[in-house]
């Protein structure tokens, strides 16, 4: 799976999902303004269906094993 496949499953309120369909409708600090207030009741179908929490991982992890090669690259 690729990484914009990821994204794909990201709240549809984070710009990072390539199918967001309010990025371009809504300014960042409405988009914070929204997240902060509906962390816990966010019903868009990836966070209903727990998609975003395990996207957010997945990156989370693929960011960790990319910085973890780039500084063996630069120790060796
Ligand atoms: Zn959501």
């Amino acid at each position: 799976m690729t990484k914009e496949e990821v994204s794909q499953n990201l709240c549809y309120y984070d710009k990072r999902n390539p199918y967001s369909a309010y990025s371009d409708l809504l300014s960042d600090e409405d988009i914070e303004t929204y997240k902060l207030a509906s962390q816990k009741s966010c019903s868009c179908d990836n966070c209903f269906y727990g998609r975003t929490k395990l996207a957010e991982h997945i990156l989370e992890l693929s960011n960790l094993s990319s910085t973890f090669v780039q500084n063996y690259k630069t120790d060796i």
